[in-house]
């Protein structure tokens, strides 16, 4: 997708604070963080949002949790803890159309989310 921003800093096109690549996943921190420790953790393959995931994408969307439990210790945030989050579409919030799970720490996350 070559109007993706996501796509772009994959590409390395568009710098990011990127803190763990391999080559299936890059995990780079917010531009605009909510909290002490925000990050993002994408697919590289672009996939617009969890609505378009297919049965093939499996290991990917669990490689991406996993990465994030590697992320949450390297970070310090593991044992106190931390939030996920996948914004699907406009409704929740999505305004990046590449799939990315936000994982938030560093200070008490409140429930309900807004
Ligand atoms: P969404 O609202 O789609 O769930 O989340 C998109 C997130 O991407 C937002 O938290 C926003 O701050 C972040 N973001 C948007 N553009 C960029 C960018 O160019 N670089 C980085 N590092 N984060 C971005
Ligand atoms: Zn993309």
């Amino acid at each position: 997708m070559t109007d993706c921003i996501f796509c772009k800093i994959a590409a390395g096109e568009i710098p990011a604070d990127i803190i763990y690549e391999d080559e299936d996943v890059l995990v780079f921190r917010d531009l605009n963080p909510q909290a002490p420790v925000h990050v993002l953790i994408i697919p590289r393959r672009h996939i617009a949002t969890l609505n378009d995931l297919q049965q093939e994408d499996a290991e990917l969307i669990g490689k991406m949790s996993l990465v994030a439990k590697t992320v949450a210790e390297q970070e310090g945030i593991a044992q106190e803890g931390y939030r996920t989050v996948f914004n699907c579409n406009a409704g929740a919030g999505q305004t990046v159309f590449h799939i990315h799970m936000h994982m938030l720490g560093g200070r008490p996350m409140n429930w309900p989310p807004g």
